[in-house]
């Protein structure tokens, strides 16, 4: 499997940790609002990338974190629940929009991760690798907080290798608080953040002494990989967007912990979903939920095929009519697959011939070139035409699906036609192996009044659903 590492900015071979076994880490939703499409973009390219290394035969660890804790979260759980004591409201709050996140990861069909850690109950695991950070000499305390020592850092590590960044910049002794910043500030970011009024915080003893406080956002999602995975680990995922400061700073802290420059092997970055030009995003208001598609009138599943349709390294443009067209050829497959699964239903799969083996090896090739699903789909329409058993394009079908993830096996579950339509399709079949067009013809209205289109095939028909 052919994989593109930002680390090395080229594809790479995968070659996991452990024998046989996939350690993937997934950076998660912050639970501060509902997801945007674009956000949902990056979970759908995580779960292709878990369901290509299970079809590669791998066993898979897949973790994803809840970040149910950073300025974001604070700042609106305060907003709508100003009675409730901060810890309660941050809560409540997040909790909610936690539910409704798995909500829409399983109408897109992503597959629940193994382990989805929130960063409140991970708190100890936190504190201990600031710990180990301090011993280290690679962090220090200023005003209750704790903050990363770059320059220090940058002394024995190297910094800046996902995001390029200019080493020259950094400042010692200049820090930031906040959990989003620019390249422009690469400055000793915070690892504990000491309590502010109104906000919620745990006890952290350090050396016989408290600091009340919180995590930075960063060593979260270090610290739940180290829990959840252990050091090292195989993958790392996340949208473009936080190859800086997050995941630059992730791999500091998690180097600086365990005292290893590669604490994780390969990092992989989706693109963007665009808006007229534009990144989507909360902060721009450009933005659309699965349930503004819903109120639209369209199939979840359609955007996950809008997404299949583009690389995961390619900037991919959100139109209504986009999303349309993905409502159609989604449509169009369900179709095929329920034709595939009348013509050939009665047969069963002995033996697959020569022609669709090569199928499957044709799709193995393109899922496992970084990850090539646009290419794997356009092989998917070509098998459909391909001139082998209906039965065993089929079978290949239903296979691929495994990693598309697109719901194959519920279009195939057989069309359950009424024995009055079946018995009519049956005589008119009868009646244009006679030549007897006309009567025929007058049973496909029949047909058509009792809901059904009859569609004919050189060897039979073809039943559907009338629309
Ligand atoms: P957040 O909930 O903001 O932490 O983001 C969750 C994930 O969505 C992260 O991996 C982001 O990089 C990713 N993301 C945010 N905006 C977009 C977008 N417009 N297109 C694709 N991925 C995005
Ligand atoms: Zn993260």
């Amino acid at each position: 499997i052919l994989l593109f590492n930002s680390l090395s900015r080229r594809k790479e071979e995968f070659k996991p940790v452990k024998p046989g076994l996939a350690l993937v880490y997934t950076c998660g939703p912050t639970v501060y609002d509902y997801a945007h499409i674009g956000n949902l973009r990056s979970f759908i390219f995580a779960d292709i990338l878990v369901r290509t290394l299970r079809y590669n035969g791998y066993k898979t660890v897949w973790t994803m974190n809840i970040t149910d804790i950073d300025d974001k979260t604070i700042a609106a759980s305060r907003k709508k629940y100003p009675d409730l004591t901060p810890k309660t409201a941050l809560r409540k709050f997040t909790r909610e929009y936690e539910r409704y996140f798995w909500q829409d990861l399983k109408k897109l069909n992503v597959t629940k991760p193994d382990h989805t850690p929130r960063a409140t109950e991970t708190i100890k695991e936190m504190q201990e690798m600031i710990l180990s950070i301090m011993e280290k000499g690679l962090a220090y305390e200023q005003d209750g907080s704790i903050y990363f020592d770059l320059k220090r850092y940058a002394e024995k590590y190297r910094y800046g290798t996902l995001a390029d960044v200019d080493l020259s910049q950094i400042k010692a002794g200049a820090r930031v608080d906040a959990d989003e910043y620019s390249k422009k500030n690469i400055n000793d970011f915070v690892l504990w953040k000491a309590k502010k009024p109104g906000e919620p915080s745990w006890n952290f003893e350090i050396k016989g002494r408290n600091f009340p406080g919180r995590p930075g956002w960063h060593i979260e999602c270090s610290a739940m990989s180290k829990k959840f995975l252990g050091i090292p680990f195989d993958i790392h995922t996340g949208g473009t967007d936080l190859k800086f400061p997050h995941h630059e700073d992730e791999l500091a802290q998690t180097s600086a912990a365990c005292g290893c420059s590669l604490p994780v092997k390969y990092w992989l970055h989706n693109e963007h979903l665009l808006v007229e030009g534009n990144k989507m995003s909360k902060s721009l208001g450009n933005f659309f939920t699965i349930r503004d598609l819903e109120k639209k009138g369209h199939n979840p599943l359609a955007f996950r095929l809008l997404c299949l349709q583009s690389h995961y390294r390619s900037k991919m443009n959100f139109t209504w009519s986009g999303l349309q067209s993905a409502e159609k050829g989604l449509e169009n497959l369900q179709t095929s697959i329920q034709r595939l699964s009348q013509e050939g239903g009665r047969s069963s799969l002995r033996k697959i011939s020569k022609d669709a083996i090569g199928y499957r090896e044709e799709f193995l090739r393109k899922i496992n070139d970084d990850l090539n699903i646009p290419a794997a789909l356009a092989l998917a329409q070509r098998l459909i035409k391909a001139n082998i058993p209906a039965v065993e394009k089929l079978a290949l079908l239903l296979e691929f699906d495994e990693v598309f993830g697109l719901g194959f096996s519920s279009f195939a579950k057989r069309l359950k036609i009424p024995k009055e339509v079946r018995q009519l399709a049956e005589r008119r079949l009868n009646l244009r192996k006679e030549g007897k067009w006309e009567e025929a013809d007058r049973l496909r209205e029949r047909i058509r009044r009792l809901g059904y289109e009859i569609e004919d095939r050189a060897d039979g028909y073809f039943l559907k659903k009338a629309n």
